[in-house]
């Protein structure tokens, strides 16, 4: 019999992406193309939709081109996607009113600020388990309603539909079949009550949005319809759908509460499976759906920390002290430490645990020995310490005490900076051989729909690990480190709150 795959549509930020694995989850094909930004505005972020499918669809043709396969060998599909960045549609002709506004996008955050004023935010908290923020769906929807004429009328009259990027593509698969979610990404859009599992009719209200426009909602693991013959002359299911965080949390086999992941991009997304229970933050973390293939859901605990990976980037293009990201940890192993240095990257504010959005980046502690390895090394010190306080702040919410984080994205390929996370949070880090966490974990769950994998234990043989890092300092040492980074990050606060007298 002929070999089966699994394929993943991976629809990010940047670009589409396509990932096809076999079954030890081994990517045996990928295909990549970068879709268009556009920026009409400042604080503005669109993309085209049409363009996103499009681009999906030829990846995924070219991807199977590469692996030399029949699509009849593909058992299912699963698609993961940027999460929140919103499409609405005319059902009768398929085409969107408007661009795409992508979750980065500011458009909206006067209407947050004024949803605020009106004391909505714990109500979006306790209902959503978000953060009352631009980034999430409902101000974006509400925003092409009330600026795209006709469109309110039109939507009342059950002619549009709204989607997330995983909605979209599905809805243009399926001919027009199916207009449907999961629960991973209805809980980005601001208007998904987590709790409940259905759409908040206060929120809807709140926005004028009408029922009839949102998607069916299901777990992630599920039978969402199939592909239209004519995309690869043959039907094949649709079986696996969740945002990217969520899908890398899965992939990356995070599947018992207090297990966390975090992956080293531009930033760091960090998410704990907290379980059954959806615990609600108060230290600026957000309650999310963790992917899955019940009803019976679980949750996770979402932070982010804005600079990662993106210091690095600093490094090399603006200070110009490095030509590559990787030349980064040649330098700080060059040095023993960063003799006193400490380096906050709060370029634009800080995020969990401390949540100003007025701080900026300081250097501390620089002395007339201070050299560029001891500045780089401060720099990836400081990724490090920000994933740790995050991780903190997961362990005072949830009670679960994590003893390993599991790691990936680009950064988390240097060593150094590896090494030092595991020593700073006392914690094993273990990184994974499978570069493509996010789209292995939603082949995963199309995978388990259909049966390729029986079950997580399954699955979990699939999941290999690279290199585990163990602490190499003692906890006096760390706790002296975490001092000091705690008190460069006080002098940060401070410089941002000062006030002459
Ligand atoms: P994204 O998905 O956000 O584009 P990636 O996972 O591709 O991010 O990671 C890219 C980020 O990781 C960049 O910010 C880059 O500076 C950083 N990076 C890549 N390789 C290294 C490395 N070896 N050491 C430190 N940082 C790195």
């Amino acid at each position: 019999m002929a070999e089966t795959f699994i394929v993943s549509l991976d629809q990010g930020t940047t670009s589409s992406r396509c990932v096809i694995f076999d079954h030890n989850g081994v990517s045996r094909a990928i295909a990549q193309t970068e879709i268009t930004q556009y920026y009409p505005e400042t604080g503005w972020v669109e993309q085209d939709p049409l363009e996103i499918y499009q681009t999906q669809i030829d990846v995924m043709k070219e991807a199977i081109e590469l692996l030399n396969i029949n699509p009849s060998q593909i058992e299912a599909i699963g698609i993961t996607n940027q999460r929140e960045t919103t499409v609405i549609w005319d059902k009768r002709t398929g085409k969107p009113i408007y661009n795409a506004i992508v979750w980065q996008c500011r458009r909206t955050a006067d209407r947050i600020e004024t949803l605020k004023k009106e004391g909505l935010e714990s109500y979006i908290q306790n209902t959503t388990g978000l953060i009352a923020d631009a980034y999430f769906s409902g101000t974006k929807i509400e925003w092409i309603l009330d600026h795209v004429e006709g469109s309110r009328e039109l939507a009342k009259e059950g002619h549009l539909l709204f989607g997330t990027i995983e909605t979209w593509l599905l809805w243009k698969l399926t001919q027009g079949n199916v207009h449907a979610s999961d629960y991973t990404n209805a809980s980005r859009t601001m208007l998904f009550d987590i709790h409940k599992l259905t759409w908040d009719q206060k929120l809807l209200d709140l926005f004028d949005i009408p029922l009839c426009m949102l998607p069916s909602v299901y777990p992630s693991s599920y039978q969402f319809g199939e592909i239209d013959e004519s995309i690869l002359g043959v039907r094949i299911p649709v079986t696996g759908i969740a945002g990217d965080q969520q899908a890398a949390l899965f992939g990356q086999c995070c599947f018992h509460s207090g297990d966390v992941k975090n992956t080293y991009g531009t930033g760091c997304f960090l998410l704990m499976n907290i379980g059954k229970e959806a615990i609600i933050s108060k230290q600026g973390l957000i309650t999310t759906i963790a992917a899955g293939d019940s009803t019976d859901v679980e949750y996770a605990l979402e932070g982010s920390v804005f600079i990662g990976g993106a210091v690095v980037q600093w490094l090399r293009d603006e200070l110009k002290l490095i030509n590559n990201a990787s030349a980064s940890e040649s330098h700080a192993l060059s040095v023993e430490d960063t003799q006193g240095v400490y380096l906050v990257p709060a370029f634009v504010g800080l995020g969990a645990p401390y949540w100003n959005p007025y701080a900026r980046g300081m250097i501390v502690g620089a002395t007339r020995g201070t050299n560029q390895s001891h500045i780089i090394r401060a720099a990836l010190e400081s990724i490090a310490f920000q994933v740790n306080d995050v991780v903190n702040a997961m362990e005072r919410e949830s009670g679960f005490n994590v003893n390993a984080l599991k790691v990936d994205g680009g950064a988390s390929l240097n060593n150094f900076l590896m090494q030092f996370q595991s020593n700073v949070s006392q914690n094993f880090v273990f990184r994974t051989k499978c570069a493509e966490t996010t789209a292995l974990g939603v082949a995963f769950l199309a995978g388990l729909k259909v049966g390729y994998w029986k079950d997580h234990k399954e699955i979990e043989k699939n999941w290999n690990l690279d290199i585990v890092f163990t602490p190499k300092i003692n906890k006096d040492e760390t706790d002296e480190l975490l001092y000091n980074w705690h008190r460069a990050v006080d002098t940060a606060l401070y410089w941002a709150n000062y006030k002459k007298s």
